[in-house]
């Protein structure tokens, strides 16, 4: 196998730009530069143009229009001016927030924060497959509840919250919900109507766009919701979010969604059965594997594995040139595996062992089939290193073993 070879399995962490992106974004940088908030030359009503369109074509995208659309500098942005705008707007309503343990930090943290500022925030179980109780959700719904945050679908395990469910709960008890859909626009169906979405967050370079633009649906009517700024200065998306727009990021975003709505069946389709292949490879050629998250309600693209008796970084170290991530954490300053994974009940030892794979649009029958042999390979190796996978093939059962020398 050729060693220096590299596959790029790792399209939930970010996407390159398609090439007909970039395309559409280049006048953006060199003729039509103007500020599109500059009222008195066209150089700022092209830009304007240019943004205008953008916006209804993202909002048609997600069934809102254009004025529901707040351009920011990613999700990240969106996911605090959501949830920091909302619970301040709403704080005379009461501060008790709602979202779940699986989501991605750019909730948790803006949660936390808000915790630290006198908010309330009930942090939803998820079961063993990252499913939340939707009777569970119904309860904790209280008369000084103003904001429900859960993903569409999840980052790591791929899961999909069933969000129009979420959305008839939210608007039966009369709280506003944000999703955090990030993972899923432009990949599976959104309509923030059918699924009575109150806020979205989404961003560009996961669908094949540029990073550092994002944007934020924030409903207009039924009800209208407002939100305190977290931005201050000119007053751009109607004082929502001030900065001078980011006209190339806009026009690319649009542009990726577009692309990923015309080719959404066909590419789900493809890529579905890429990852199905790849997974079906681990399962016949391993013992103790185990797949993580929901196999029914699943992003086409996602696959996350533990490789039991194997750590995930040293298996990720002997994968040199193919990108993927892993669940185990050594890189980072804990020593704590994927919270995700735990919150699934998954535990320390297969968290650790934990990989996500996550194909995109370019990717190939044969890339599978190289990864699945580079894979398989390394988890081989590692495993004829391990004296628990020894044990574990004598069929010692390594929970009844008396461990000693603590
Ligand atoms: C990537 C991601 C984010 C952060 O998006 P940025 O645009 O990089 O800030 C937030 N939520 C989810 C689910 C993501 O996958």
């Amino acid at each position: 196998m050729n060693e220096s070879r590299r596959v790029y399995f790792d399209h939930q962490a970010t996407c390159p730009v398609d090439p007909r992106v970039l395309e559409a974004m280049l006048p953006f940088f060199r003729e039509t530069f103007g500020n599109a908030a500059s009222r008195s030359h066209s150089y700022g009503w092209d830009a304007e143009r240019a943004t205008d369109q953008a916006r209804e074509s993202i909002g048609a995208a997600i069934g809102a229009s254009g004025r529901e659309i707040v351009f920011t500098s990613g999700a990240t942005e969106s996911n605090n001016l959501a949830i920091l705008g909302a619970a301040r707007m709403y704080r005379d309503k009461g501060k008790h927030l709602i979202t779940c343990g699986t989501e991605h930090k750019a909730v948790l943290d803006p949660m936390k924060f808000l915790e630290h500022e006198g908010w309330e925030v009930t942090v939803l179980d998820v079961d063993g497959l990252g499913r939340i109780d939707l009777d569970a959700l119904r309860a904790a719904i209280r008369p000084d509840t103003t904001l429900v945050s859960l993903m569409h679908a999840n980052n790591e395990i791929g899961t999909l919250h069933p969000i129009a469910k979420i959305g008839a709960i939210c608007k039966e008890k009369g709280v506003l919900f944000h999703t955090d859909a990030t993972q899923s626009v432009g990949k599976v169906p959104v309509d923030v109507e059918a699924m009575g979405v109150d806020l979205l967050s989404a961003s560009a370079h996961k669908i094949y766009g540029p990073k550092g633009v994002g944007m934020l649906y924030v409903r207009r009517r039924a009800p209208r919701v407002r939100l305190d700024p977290i931005m201050h200065g000119g007053g751009h998306e109607r004082g929502l979010r001030s900065g001078t727009l980011n006209v190339p990021g806009i026009v690319g975003f649009a542009r990726a969604l577009e692309l990923c709505l015309a080719e959404r069946d066909s590419d789900s389709a493809r890529v579905g059965a890429l990852r199905d292949r790849l997974q079906r490879r681990f399962e016949e050629a391993l013992t103790h594997v185990h797949v993580n998250g929901d196999q029914e309600n699943r992003l086409a693209a996602n696959l996350n594995i533990s490789f039991e008796f194997v750590e995930g970084e040293s298996l990720l170290m002997g994968m040199e040139g193919i990108a993927v991530s892993s669940g185990s954490a050594c890189t980072s300053a804990s020593l704590e595996p994927s919270y995700v994974l735990r919150a699934l009940g998954v535990g320390d030892e297969l968290a650790h062992s934990s990989v996500r794979f996550s194909l995109g649009r370019a990717s190939t029958e044969d890339e599978v089939d190289y990864v699945a042999a580079r894979t398989i390979a390394a988890v081989t190796r590692l495993r004829e290193m391990s004296p628990l996978y020894e044990m574990a093939l004598e069929g010692i059962d390594l929970k009844t073993v008396q461990w000693t020398g603590h």
